[in-house]
Formats: structure tokens, C-alpha cells, sequence
């Protein structure tokens, strides 16, 4: 019913009694690139199926990624060539399928005078990455050939560069462009419902209990099984029985404007103070630096925020490679933010680094809970957790590997460089339409510098189940990392493309504005001097 209504705060309010009345097959627990993953492979089985997600889809890990999608070279380097044989056979495949959302990007690995490692040893890594690709794309830069693709590198002691491939993404419009196959073959799911309880008959899950965040009530919901892709939550509801837990590792990233540093291809190198890898590279029109990997102690009930130390570590990262850059705390735009959702076998002594990136899956009967696992693999694991779930359903499960993304019908959109086409089909896909047609209503210009078009917001307004000001500006668009201040200065011309289409009123819009501005404030933007109030 509901993929022919508009997916609005309104609609779901109407259509939220009778959904939690219906028998599902499968409830999916959990709004980022997993669940969406695991809902859209159910959907094209015909499974009658829901995903719950309790605050905004992709709002957690997946919307602050470092947006790579990738082999992981480093996973090679630590023997796990199995992960990297399915992340570059899924990089490649998400390429295919959704060009203008998953974008080739080249990196540099800079090699410097008895730096491990030297071109030769990372040359052979690249080609077993290579081989497992089926595809050679790597080669060899001395100095001078170097110096015209990155000027700026620190060159005492650099001897050349290796250059290689893969890709980027921006990882919450990755989550909403699943979705969207998911609805559009009957998949359902919404937003800002928090599941507080698995409900447990006879000792099987039939069922959970979810709270409506926007009214505080709670509903029941029955399934055959239910799908736990909660992250870094994923220890929350789940029986324990395993010494395996999430160790929640956290990663940021800083956002520069281009200008300030250009980089035409990501740079990878190794940080001077640990040896660990850290990227500096190019996304939606701006730079970013990242990433770190500590500890998170703080609530994952808030969004995940930078720290001082880490903000230093990243610009000793930044200095060190680009010494001539004096990039300063001054320069950074925007920080964000995300938790690993690492499985840690429960040894302390572990250092972040060391704990391995694999996935596990927690099965007790009527649940299975995925943990673990990177964007770039999500359409394998919700096959794994899928073929768990049919299991359990005694449903058969065929996969002829069928495409994430169906191929659209071309669709024209004037007034917009190929280049801007391109983006949108990749975003947009089957919802192409409903953009083109926003565009008739507000135009096809862009917000200031950035490559996000007005059009593009009032679609989200309208068509994409935005329940506050951050879900629009830090996941449906980008454009609160992108603009300085969050976009503070670009606001009032939001409120007018966006208020109605949302439904707001007046004092909700200023409730929602002053809400944002802080959560800004506190989470991306830079931390705090210590001392200073906050
Ligand atoms: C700093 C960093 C950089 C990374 N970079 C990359 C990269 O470049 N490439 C790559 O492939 N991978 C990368 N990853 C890994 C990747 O981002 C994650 O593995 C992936 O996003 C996890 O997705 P998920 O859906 O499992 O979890 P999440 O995206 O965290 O989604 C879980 C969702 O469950 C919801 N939830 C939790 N509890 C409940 C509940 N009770 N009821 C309803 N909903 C609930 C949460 O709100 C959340 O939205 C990176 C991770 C980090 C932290």
C-alpha cells in the first residue's frame, strides 16, 4: 500500500496501527546499511517484511564512515583474504550497479627512504588485491611523475608513490537508495521507533515491542523471525550466551574546505605516532582527514563526537604529510564521528588495531543478530543472515546473485552537466522521478558551492520520511558537514523550500532549528578548548 503514498511523518502515524497489526515474516531491527541490506534481499522473495529503526535510517555508523568502498588493503596485510577477496568483488559490483552513488577513486601511498614498506613489497600486495579483483589497476610514480599528480607532499626522504583503486560513496544516501529497492518490492520501514524488548513465547522471539519516539507510545509487533542489525547496539537485546561482545572502537574524521587542501586522489600513509594507516582525500567537493581508533566509552544513546586528542592526532597526521600546508584547527568545516561495531573475543589486552574486522552471527530461535562487518560487504551479509532467518522460517532461500540496484529507464533531466545527471541517477534510482520533478517545482541549482541541489532537499522534505532538521542536512543531503556552521547561514532559505512540504509549523520549525544548531555545536563541529564551558 504505502509505496504509492508519500513516505511522510503523516503517513506513517496513519499507517502505523494496521502495520503493527499485521503478521510479519521477518522484522528487521536496525536502519543502517545492514539492515537496509538484509530488508532488501527479503523484499525481492516476497518476505512480508519491516525494519524498525529507532532514530533515523543510517544515523548510526553507516551515515559516518569513512565512506571508502573497499578491499581493505591492511585486512591482506593481517592475512584475512577472505574479506578481501568479497569486499573487491562487492566494490566492483556496487561500481556496476550504481555508478554516480559508488564512484572510483585512485589512491597514493607514498614510499619514503627505509619506510615499511617499500614499493616491492607493497607492489606484491597490491597485485594479490589485484588478482583477487580479477583486474590489475595499480603502478609505479617516482618522484618527479609524483609531483604532478600531488603537489604538496613532504618530500624529505620520498622516493615515489604507488597508486592504486577503489571507491567512495556517500554512505547515507547508500542506505537510503537500498531502502528504496526494498519498498519498491514491498519491503517496509520506518523510522524513529526504538525496539525496547524482544517478545519471547515458549522460549522462541515472536515478536518485539517497539516505542514511538514522536508520541512515546509503545506497540507490539509479531514476527516469524526478527533480524537484529543493530551495530555497535547489538549486544543490547540479544540473549548472551557467547564470550564474543561489541567492543565499540570509534573512528573521526575532520572535513576541509578543497581549497585548503587540494587533493585530486586519496592519500594513504602511516601516522608517525603509531604506525596506524590514516587517508586524506577528496569527497562531495571538500577534503577530509581521518581516521582514529579508540575505545568509546560515552552513551550510545548520543551522537559520537570527536575529542581533542583525536582532533590533534588527525592535523600531526595532516602537518606530517603536508608540511607546507599549516592546516590549523581554523581550516576544519566540519568533524564527524562513528563506532566500529567490532567483534572483540573478550581478551582486554587487545590494542583497537589489533582486534580483527570480521562479522559474527548470534542465533537464538526466532532471532539471529548480525555484529560486525564493513559497508562495502552489506549485500553478503544480509544473505548470511537471510539464509539464518529462512532457516528458521523453513523457508527455501535461492540467490542468483541479483543486482542490488535495478537498472532504470533513462530519464532526462535539462539543465543539469552530465557530470550532475550521473550523481543523481546514482542517488536517486528508481526515485528519479519524484527529484525531477521537485526540480520542476524549485529548480536545478545547487546550495552554495556544494554539488547538493534545492530540489534535492525538498524531495527529502517530502518523499523521505525526515522526522528532524539533522535527518535533512547531516543524512538525506550532506550539506551540514559541507557548509560552514552547519549551513546556519543557508537555513532560512531551507525553512522556505522545506517547512510546508514537512508539515511544520512555525514553532516547530524553531524548535527544530534551535535543536540542530546544537547538536551541531556539540557533535561536528570541534570539540571544545578544555576549560572553556560547553
Ligand atoms: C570511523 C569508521 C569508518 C569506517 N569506514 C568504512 C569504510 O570506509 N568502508 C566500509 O566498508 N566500512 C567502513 N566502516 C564500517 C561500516 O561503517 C560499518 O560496519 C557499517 O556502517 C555498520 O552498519 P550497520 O547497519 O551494521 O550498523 P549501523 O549503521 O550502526 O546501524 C545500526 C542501527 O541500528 C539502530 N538501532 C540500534 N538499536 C536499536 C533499537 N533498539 N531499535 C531500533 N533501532 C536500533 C541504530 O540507531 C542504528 O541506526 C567504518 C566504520 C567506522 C566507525
Amino acid at each position: 500500500m504505502s509505496q504509492h503514498e508519500a513516505w511522510n511523518a503523516a503517513w506513517c502515524q496513519r499507517a502505523l496501527p494496521q502495520l503493527a497489526a499485521q503478521p510479519w515474516d521477518l522484522i528487521v531491527v536496525g536502519g543502517g546499511i545492514s539492515g537496509a541490506g538484509i530488508l532488501r534481499e527479503a523484499a525481492r522473495r516476497g518476505w512480508r517484511c519491516l525494519l524498525l529503526e529507532q532514530r533515523d535510517f543510517a544515523w548510526g555508523t553507516s551515515s559516518r564512515s569513512s565512506k571508502m568502498v573497499h578491499g581493505g588493503l591492511r585486512y591482506i596485510a593481517k592475512g584475512q583474504l577472505g574479506l578481501t577477496r568479497d569486499s573487491v568483488r562487492e566494490r566492483q559490483r556496487l561500481l556496476d550497479e550504481a555508478p554516480g552513488l559508488v564512484d572510483p577513486l585512485s589512491f597514493l601511498f607514498p614510499h619514503y627512504q627505509g619506510q615499511f614498506p617499500g614499493p616491492r613489497v607493497f607492489g606484491g600486495l597490491l597485485a594479490l588485491y589485484d588478482a583477487l579483483a580479477g583486474k590489475r589497476n595499480h603502478l609505479y610514480y617516482p618522484l618527479q611523475q609524483l609531483r604532478f599528480l600531488q603537489p604538496g607532499l613532504k618530500e624529505d626522504g620520498l622516493a615515489g608513490a604507488t597508486r592504486f583503486q577503489d571507491a567512495v560513496t556517500d554512505d547515507a544516501r547508500l542506505v537510503m537508495r537500498v531502502l528504496g529497492e526494498a519498498r519498491a518490492e514491498g519491503g517496509e520501514a520506518l523510522n524513529g521507533l526504538r525496539v525496547v524488548e524482544l517478545r519471547r513465547e515458549a522460549g522462541r522471539v515472536v515478536g518485539l515491542l517497539a516505542e514511538d519516539s514522536l508520541t512515546g507510545e509503545r506497540l507490539r509487533f509479531s514476527a516469524g523471525v526478527v533480524a537484529q542489525a543493530t551495530g555497535a547496539w547489538a549486544d543490547a537485546l540479544r540473549r548472551r550466551d557467547t564470550a564474543e561482545h561489541i567492543r565499540p572502537l570509534r573512528g573521526s574524521h575532520l572535513l576541509l574546505p578543497a581549497w585548503r587542501l587540494p587533493v585530486a586522489h586519496a592519500l594513504s600513509f602511516m601516522h608517525a605516532e603509531d604506525g596506524r594507516p590514516v587517508f586524506v582525500f577528496p569527497w562531495e567537493g571538500a577534503t577530509v582527514i581521518g581516521t582514529t581508533d579508540l575505545d568509546h566509552a560515552e552513551s550510545l544513546d548520543q551522537d559520537a563526537r570527536i575529542s581533542g586528542a583525536e582532533v590533534d592526532y588527525l592535523l600531526a597526521a595532516c602537518a606530517q604529510q603536508f608540511p607546507g600546508a599549516g592546516i590549523g584547527p581554523a581550516d576544519v568545516l566540519s568533524t564527524w564521528a562513528g563506532v566500529r561495531p567490532v567483534v572483540s573475543d573478550g581478551a582486554q589486552s587487545k590494542k583497537p588495531s589489533d582486534e580483527k574486522r570480521e562479522h559474527a552471527l548470534w542465533q537464538e530461535p526466532g532471532c539471529v543478530t548480525l555484529a560486525g562487518g564493513k559497508l562495502t560487504t552489506f549485500r553478503l551479509l544480509a544473505l548470511e543472515v537471510l539464509r539464518a532467518c529462512a532457516s528458521m522460517l523453513g523457508k527455501p532461500l535461492d540467490d542468483q546473485g541479483q543486482a542490488v540496484f535495478r537498472t532504470q529507464p533513462e530519464l532526462a533531466l535539462p539543465g543539469l552537466t552530465p557530470a550532475a545527471q550521473r550523481r543523481l541517477r546514482g542517488r536517486y534510482g528508481r526515485q528519479l522521478p519524484a527529484v525531477a520533478n521537485c526540480m520542476a517545482q524549485v529548480g536545478t541549482e545547487c546550495v552554495g558551492a556544494t554539488q547538493t541541489l534545492w530540489a534535492e532537499l525538498a524531495h527529502a522534505a517530502s518523499h523521505e520520511l525526515v522526522l528532524s532538521l539533522d535527518d535533512l542536512l547531516l543524512r538525506r543531503t550532506r550539506l551540514g558537514l559541507l557548509l560552514a556552521q552547519g549551513g546556519a547561514a543557508e537555513l532560512p532559505r531551507v525553512r522556505e523550500v522545506c517547512q510546508t512540504r514537512l508539515g511544520w509549523s512555525d514553532a516547530q520549525w524553531d524548535e527544530q532549528q534551535q535543536r540542530y544548531l546544537l547538536l551541531w555545536q556539540q557533535c561536528y563541529s570541534l570539540p571544545a578548548p578544555a576549560g572553556s564551558p560547553s
